[in-house]
């Protein structure tokens, strides 16, 4: 089979799952295979029809697709064809003929030809190995894209009870599993599911505001590729289409409002890489096998993960790292709950608000966000942190402090009320509702002014996402502090967290912010205050905090230079220069600092950095995890087959074995690492490019170099580094 996958696909590995699938289906077993888009489904059934001796009928529901896996075989050298309507009888015949002589391995056709009886008649006149129901969930009424003409497959079954059935598909709950194997009459199938992660793809969220601008420069990076964008009104669509195309990019809309001649055009047009950006709505994607779409972006959030998980999941089938992106803000909350409130029945009403609470928090999440795409989907995260989700990737700041604070005042307010009334009272509003319940006399009371509301709310989801802070499922979530958080206070635990966009904007303050000499600071702070009661008016009207602290920085100790401090002006030059001078003077002589000299500044703002894990954390927080893996590497198999059998994505595997190499546990890893030929580019890359980061190197390598390969090689030019 191995040889094969080489000959025909130009394959060497088979991807997680594969390998067992085409043995099952080889051993004539039934086999439900679900697997996110992407994960090489086809293949599945594909590399088998070369295997049986006769024909492997395809059934998939659109003929689009259809026609372009056929010519995607032929290209490939695989003898297959399809039936369809809109092929002409002369060349429907000619297809049938060759499939009765054996020329063909593959037929694919849609699910309404099986009821025909002159179909029925043909099929029993053919040699047929095994039935393959692409899009299998298309069979159950549970499922999202039922498709009535996918229950003729039941006759199917019962003209050829004996060929084995492989039903694929990417998004199946148990319920419609269940139904599909019912649906089908498969015989103690087997089934494998695979991991629902797609780790080439990287997550992240934008607020709204700025968004169009956010998108442009994120299709700016990826210009010349593909992309979708995802809207919630044709009009959208159409507007959002035109400027794109203003500002370069050729770019279409796609969606209902079109008409099915447009609508196709614009789709070839994509598919054929003749535009790179379409703009469309919900209608979009089905039957889009495009492998090397490299950003879905919603610009209008979705309603649900559901929706969420398979529109992202249309980017970088391929494997190929892409980008899924999608914009939020509260308006994209309220126009989901104006249609929510539009539905008739309670129960629908009910599922869609819970599917739209899921979706809300996954953007406003301080936590990875495949780990909350997968627990969404039931499935536990390998790893709490991804590397490659806008919050794993983000830089970290010491939030213990802040989260003190945060917490101190959730409990202080009752544990009672929700993000909003606490960050109020955190910056210290005097609004009403703060007012009525006497918050603005609890010690909290605007402990945080230097943090901005919004901010706050930012890392309040952020501590809810870290098991700190729970929120309550109620129509107005109220804000409590969890045992793990209780801990945190009395330990006086440390936490790191993401620096969110919010947060970012105050750290970039600070930052910005003119270090300056806090003696004399003070000094000043003190004339500033007498001077302003000696005038009976408040001290910021003598001088605001920012010129003081720029003198505090400058040392300002001529008229001329004081002139040049920000706040200064002629008048209160006149009035205050003489106090403010000479106390300057006053401090600055004896140190011998120079008229102007700006400060040096030993103990500048703090950069914000990368949360370090130590080595040992590390371990423990994947522990047994990698100890399994281990145990595989120990019996030397293959990467792929390790990663096959654990069921983990190749990151997650080449990140244990790193771990392993770099501990000095795993000393025998040679066979892992890539050929000695790549090894000399990728290390050469490393040399000029730094190891902190592997994406840099990966794209100086033209992405021909996978992660995982990179990972094995950075282990080993570390321990080796060590060892010299
Ligand atoms: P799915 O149907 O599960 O969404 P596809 O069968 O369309 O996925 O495969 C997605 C992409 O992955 C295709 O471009 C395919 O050529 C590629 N692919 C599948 N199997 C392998 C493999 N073993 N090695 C490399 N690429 C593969
Ligand atoms: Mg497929």
């Amino acid at each position: 089979m191995i040889e094969l996958l080489k000959r025909y696909f130009g394959y060497d590995e088979f991807r997680p799952l594969q390998s067992e699938i085409v043995d099952a289906v080889m051993d004539g077993s039934d086999t439900l295979v679900v697997m996110p888009t992407g994960g090489g489904k086809s293949l599945c059934y594909q590399l088998p029809a070369l295997g049986l001796p006769g024909i492997t009928l395809v059934v998939s529901p659109l003929i689009a697709l259809m026609k372009d896996q056929v010519d995607a075989l032929k290209a490939n050298g695989v003898p297959a064809e399809c039936l369809n309507s809109g092929m002409s009888g002369e060349e429907q015949s000619r297809v049938q003929i060759k499939t009765r002589r054996g020329e063909l391995k593959l037929l694919y056709v849609a699910p309404e030809r099986i009821a025909r009886p002159g179909f029925q008649r043909f099929l029993e006149s053919i040699e047929l190995s095994l039935i393959a129901v692409d899009e299998a969930h298309c069979i159950s009424q549970w499922g999202h894209e039922f498709r009535p003409d996918y229950r003729n497959l039941r006759q199917l079954r019962h003209i050829t009870p004996e060929t084995p059935v492989i039903a694929l598909t990417a998004t199946a709950t148990q319920r419609v599993r269940d139904d599909i194997v019912a649906q089908l009459d498969m015989k103690s199938p087997s089934v494998y599911t695979g991991s629902i992660n797609r780790p080439n793809l990287r997550y992240a969220v934008f607020p709204n505001t700025g968004k169009y601008d956010t998108l442009v420069e994120r299709l700016r990076r990826r210009q010349g590729s593909s992309a979708i964008v995802y809207r919630g009104s044709q009009k959208g669509c159409d507007e959002l289409a035109a400027d794109l195309t203003e500002e370069g990019f050729k770019s279409l809309p796609y969606h209902a409002g079109l008409g099915s001649e447009i609508r196709q055009r614009n789709q070839d047009r994509f598919v054929r890489d003749q535009v790179d950006v379409i703009v469309a709505t919900v209608a979009f994607g089905m039957g889009i096998d495009k492998p090397d779409i490299r950003l879905v972006a919603h610009y209008d959030m979705p309603g649900s993960i559901e929706r969420y998980y398979q529109e992202s999941g249309r980017a970088g089938r391929d494997g190929l790292s892409s980008d899924c992106i999608v914009f939020y803000g509260a308006q994209d909350r309220e126009r989901e709950m104006f249609f929510i409130g539009r539905m008739e029945s309670d129960l629908e009403r009910e599922s869609a608000q819970s599917k739209l609470d899921a979706m809300v928090s996954y953007c406003q999440t301080g936590a990875c966000r495949r780990a909350a795409l997968l627990r969404y989907f039931g499935e536990e995260p390998s790893e709490e942190s991804c590397d490659s989700c806008d919050v794993c990737e983000a830089e970290t700041f010491d939030a213990t402090i802040i989260s003190q604070k945060i917490l101190s005042a959730v409990i202080r307010t009752g544990e009672r009320f929700g993000a909003t009334h606490v960050s109020q009272v955190l910056t210290g509003r005097r609004v009403k509702s703060v007012v009525e319940r006497g918050h603005d006399s609890l010690s909290v009371f605007g402990i945080a002014d230097d943090y901005t509301a919004k901010s706050l709310r930012e890392i309040m989801a952020t501590l809810v996402g870290r098991g700190l802070l729970a929120r309550s499922d109620s129509q107005y979530p109220t804000l409590s502090v969890t045992p793990q958080g209780r801990r945190f206070l009395k330990e006086r635990e440390n936490i790191e967290l993401p620096v969110l966009e919010s947060t970012k904007r105050v750290l970039r303050d600070s930052k910005a912010e003119l270090d300056y000499d806090n003696d004399l600071f003070q000094k000043l702070r003190e004339l500033r205050t007498r001077l302003a009661s000696e005038r009976g008016v408040p001290p910021y009207v003598v001088f605001g905090d920012v010129s003081l602290r720029e003198m505090a920085h400058y040392y300002p100790q001529s008229e001329a230079s004081l002139l040049k401090i920000n706040g200064v002006g002629r008048v209160k030059l006149n009035d205050f220069g003489d106090e403010f001078l000479a106390t300057i003077r006053d401090y600055a002589e004896p140190k011998s600092i120079p008229d102007g000299a700006a400060m040096a500044s030993p103990n500048a703002a703090k950069e914000p950095r990368r949360s370090q894990n130590g080595n040992s954390s590390r371990k423990s927080r994947m522990g047994s995890s990698i100890e399994k893996t281990h145990d595989l590497l120990r019996e030397g198999l293959p990467f792929q087959e390790v990663v096959n059998r654990r069921g983990l994505a190749d990151s997650t595997i080449s990140s244990h074995i790193e771990w392993l190499i770099e501990s000095g546990d795993l000393k025998d890893y040679e066979r892992y690492l890539p050929a000695e030929s790549d090894l000399k580019r990728i290390t050469h890359a490393f040399d000029t490019l730094g190891d902190e980061r592997l994406r840099p190197v990966h794209e100086a390598l033209d992405g021909e170099v996978a992660y995982w390969k990179l990972r094995l090689a950075r282990a080993h030019r570390r321990k080796r580094k060590v060892a010299q």
